[in-house]
């Protein structure tokens, strides 16, 4: 079966799942994520303090609806998860249509889709419907019940570590906190998991870790947990909304020029020069906390379409059509690249730095052969030229306008011929 559609199917053993930032339904997500990775499950209790935030109660549902006076169910959590307000505190009672009203949230733009709502830290309760279910709905009374509980629990997140040649890290993390909404966010959890699971079965040089938390206070708790772990993190990822059919979009780091940033750059050149750069900024995911000052860490995020610009965006529109197994599995290809140019970037110094060495005699500078000497040669000279021990291979592509894999190949032929010497 290819990656794609193995990608595509996992996302649709997680859609169904009721998630948020805590209980039962992230507990189940983190299940299955860790049937395919090595996954440390934590649990944070409710009332931890996280910095300026507080570790809120858990939150668990078990059913919910509207019935008319017939005993019909008008709205059905059954049928979507969706149409309860993430984080609605129980309630069982008979109300009018006007008072019901007040509590449900439509779309009308988009008649037929249902909104994704949430009230984490306000107690209240509430419906979401689509725009034509509660415009079909008659005055009488209605009897509203959400079988839900919101008491002193657990956060609970995932994380997945590969240890590497080094201690420095590389950081993957994507919010599980959504219920059934698929590019936002099952293609990340999706493409992290897949990616993890890649990076397992090699030798790499970094260490990797991956998290899979509640968006914003998940991000917080791990930082506020973690604080001398992040101080290894020397490259990090953010992926969301990766598996629809949009071209990509890579908002850079708070530095904006560290690693993480120019290799994203490097490889969306390469691969999809349809993609877009884009200035960091302080709204996001959970980014914002990774690039907190505090923290300042090289984190940057992968989208395909942005978040909040696309109409599906937050809408029962956001389901597994929307995502697609070639978008996906692009999409894991592109980390993949980002990663392995990570990986293999190195500094050399020229070992023979007065005038070019003869490469002619070496074999070295061929006129024909090859299925691009030119390249190759062009390549040779511009690693002999800049490698004083300063530059890296990603400043010698950058400067040379090189693809990195033919140099990172280059540097290596002429290490194996005694004119380059890696550097430690
Ligand atoms: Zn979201």
């Amino acid at each position: 079966m290819d990656t794609g559609r193995e990608l595509h199917d996992f996302a649709r053993a997680l859609y169904p799942i009721c998630r948020s930032i805590t209980g039962n339904g992230i507990r189940e997500t983190l299940g299955l994520i860790g049937e395919r990775i090595p996954l440390r499950i934590l649990e944070v209790p409710s009332g931890t303090q996280v910095f300026d935030w507080t570790v809120p109660k858990e939150w668990n549902i078990r059913d919910a609806h509207v019935k008319d006076s017939t005993g019909k169910r008008v709205i059905d959590f059954q049928k979507h998860n969706l149409h309860v307000v993430n984080y609605s505190i129980p309630v069982h009672a008979k109300v009018s249509l006007e008072e019901l009203t007040a509590h449900i949230f439509t779309l009308p733009e988009h008649p037929d889709w249902i909104p994704y709502k949430t009230s984490y830290y306000k107690e209240t309760w509430g419906f979401c419907a689509s725009h034509n279910q509660l415009s079909s709905m008659c005055d009488g009374e209605y009897e509203v019940c959400i079988d839900s509980s919101l008491e002193p629990g657990y956060l609970s997140y995932g994380e997945c570590f590969l240890p590497g040649e080094h201690e420095e890290e590389i950081l993957v993390s994507a919010h599980a906190c959504h219920p059934s909404l698929a590019n936002d966010n099952l293609s990340g959890l999706a493409v992290a998991t897949f990616l993890a699971a890649q990076l397992a079965r090699r030798k790499n040089r970094y260490s990797y870790r991956f998290l899979f938390i509640p968006g914003t206070i998940g991000a917080i708790t791990w930082l506020a947990q973690n604080k001398d772990a992040a101080k290894k993190i020397r490259h990090g990822l953010v992926l969301t909304c990766i598996g629809d059919r949009g071209s990509f979009h890579y908002k850079k780091s708070r530095r904006e020029n560290s690693d993480i940033d120019r290799a994203a750059a490097h490889v969306l050149k390469q691969q999809n020069p349809a993609g877009f750069l884009l200035p960091f900024s302080p709204y996001g995911y959970d980014e914002r906390q990774y690039c907190s000052p505090g923290f300042d860490l090289p984190v940057g995020c992968l989208m395909r379409s942005v978040w909040g610009k696309f109409p599906e965006y937050h809408t029962s529109a956001d389901n597994l059509d929307f995502i697609s197994a070639d978008a996906l599995s692009e999409s894991l290809s592109v980390c993949a690249s980002i990663f392995d140019l990570l990986e293999k970037n190195r500094s050399f110094k020229n070992l023979t730095p007065f005038c070019e060495p003869q490469l002619g005699k070496r074999g070295l500078y061929p006129s024909t052969g090859g299925s691009s000497p030119e390249l190759e040669v062009n390549a040779r000279l511009w690693l002999l030229n800049l490698s004083d021990g300063t530059n890296s291979l990603l400043d010698i592509c950058e400067r040379s306008g090189l693809p990195f894999a033919v140099l990172s190949e280059a540097a290596d032929v002429l290490a194996h011929n005694g004119l380059l010497e890696l550097i430690s």
